[in-house]
Order: structure tokens, then sequence, then C-alpha cells
């Protein structure tokens, strides 16, 4: 029987890299994203590609859509192995001054809420084989530029929520593991007519010398639900070129 991965945000981005990766290799990919249009796109192009797919319309911030999410999932496939808590938007640059209490609860609903209530729905239906939920988070939990405080305080919130699911569901042999992505080149780059707004500067920055790309998360997303990864759990792993550790300097 195939195994089962809920990712959300999976329509497009890094959620779509996980999902074409994880059902490349065999599992069934539950599409869980707030765009319909994006969604049923990706449900077909994995259909195409021959990977068992469900696109299911999820607003991650809505206690009644997770539900909803998971019960059509087990009602489907009769198991849940993976979760994937990807779905996150970003902030809008404005400083703490002009940012209104709206835009902080909106990032925090989806960024955190979000991964929260995901996380609350399928213990129940990972408790009895176990499973592996993995959050993703952002290097901008622990390092900042000025004016991101709703999205770094998320992303910080779900290093910490991954900390403490770790240790509470690890009764159940349920491994939970954050990934903080650097740049990586996703529609969050992507400013009509250019293809991207990143430059030669930015690819520099890194120690790899370029961003990352959304199959750069996947292939650690891969390792992390193994067998092979069975002995890790409540951590968090930076995946970003390098680009945290570079002290900036002038030669
Ligand atoms: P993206 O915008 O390309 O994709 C995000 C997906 O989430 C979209 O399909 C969107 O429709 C969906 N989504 C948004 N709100 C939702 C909601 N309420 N419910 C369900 N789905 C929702 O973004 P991406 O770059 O692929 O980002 C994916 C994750 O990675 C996010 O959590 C983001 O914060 C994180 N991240 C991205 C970067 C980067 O540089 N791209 C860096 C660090 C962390």
């Amino acid at each position: 029987m195939k195994k089962v991965s809920i990712i959300t945000g999976g329509a497009k981005g890094i959620g779509a890299a996980i999902g074409y990766k994880l059902g490349k290799q065999g599992y069934s990919i539950a599409i869980a994203d707030i765009d319909e249009n994006a969604g049923k796109y990706r449900e077909n192009q994995f259909r195409n590609e021959g990977i068992d797919s469900i696109f299911i319309r999820t607003d991650v911030s809505s206690e009644n859509d997770v539900s909803n999410l998971v019960e059509r999932v087990y009602e489907k496939y009769g198991r849940i192995d993976v979760l994937i808590n990807n779905a996150g938007i970003g902030f809008s640059g404005k400083s703490i001054e002009e940012q209104t209490l709206e835009e902080w609860k909106r990032i925090i609903d989806t960024n955190l809420t979000g991964v929260w209530l995901c996380s609350k729905y399928v213990v129940k239906y990972m408790k009895n084989s176990g499973g592996v939920i993995i959050n993703i988070a952002s290097t901008r939990a622990f390092q900042s530029e000025p004016n991101t405080e709703p999205y770094s305080a998320s992303k910080g919130g779900v290093i910490a929520l991954t900390h403490s699911l770790a240790v509470s569901l690890s009764k159940y042999n349920i491994r939970v593991i954050s990934i903080s992505p650097g740049w990586i080149d996703t529609s969050k780059w992507q400013v009509p007519p250019k293809e991207s707004y990143l430059s030669g500067l930015d690819h520099g920055q890194h120690l790899t010398k370029r961003v990352g790309k959304p199959e750069d998360i996947a292939s650690l997303v891969s390792f992390l639900v193994s067998e092979d990864a069975s002995w890790i759990s409540g951590v968090n792993f930076t995946v970003d070129g390098g680009m945290t550790v570079k002290m900036i300097y002038i030669d």
C-alpha cells in the first residue's frame, strides 16, 4: 500500500517540488492549498506524470478546512504517513509603526497557527502507525533585516513548536523536524514581467554562489521522511547555501 503525504501550500514553489519528489518515490500526494486554480493545475500535472494525487482546497488557518482536509485524505487513502507544513505567506516590508494588527494576525494565523492546526488534526490518524511531520520555517527566524517582525516571529514560533511537538509525539513514533530555507527562487521572488528579481549580487552572497531552488529543499525532505533518518527528530536544518554563516567583509 502506497504511503500518503499531505503537503500544505503544495500547489506552487517549494511545496510543489516536495510533492513531485515524494510522488516520484511512490507516495500518494494530497495537495492542500488555498489557491484553487494552482491546486487543480498541480493535481493534473502530477497525474500526467504518473503521481497519484488529490487537490483539496484548504486555508490552513481555518479549523474547518483543516479538519475537512484530514478527514477527506484519510477517507480516500486509509492512512496518513507524512505531513509537510509548508504553506506560508511573506511580509509587507512596512516599518513596525506602519504594520497593522491585521497583517500581524494574517501572517501568524497562516504561518504558525496553520502548522499547529494541521499537526493537531493528523495525530489522530498517525498515532497508531507512526509518521513524520516536517515544518518549513525560515532563516528569518534567526537572521533579520529591518521590518520582518510578523514573518520572523511566525517562523521562530514554527521552530519552537517543532521542538514541543517532537517531544509530545515521540510516544506515538511521530518524528517532527523543521527546515529553515534561505533564499529559494520561487514565485515569492518573481515580479512580472521579470522572471525573478534576484540579482547576481544575491547569488554571490551564498557560499554556493547561487540562491536555492525548490528542489534543494525537496531533496532534504525526501531523506528526512525515509527510514535512513529514523533517528532524527526535534531539530532544525538550515538549508541556505551557507548564507547565514558567512560574515560580511570587504576584501
Ligand atoms: P510560494 O508563494 O511559491 O508558495 C506558497 C504556497 O502556499 C502557495 O501555493 C500559496 O497559495 C499557499 N498558501 C498561502 N497561504 C495559504 C493558506 N492560508 N492555506 C493554504 N495554502 C496557502 O512560496 P514558497 O517560496 O514556495 O514558500 C513555501 C514555504 O517556504 C513558506 O512557508 C515560506 O515562508 C517558506 N520559505 C520560503 C523561502 C523562499 O525564499 N522562497 C525562504 C524561507 C522560507
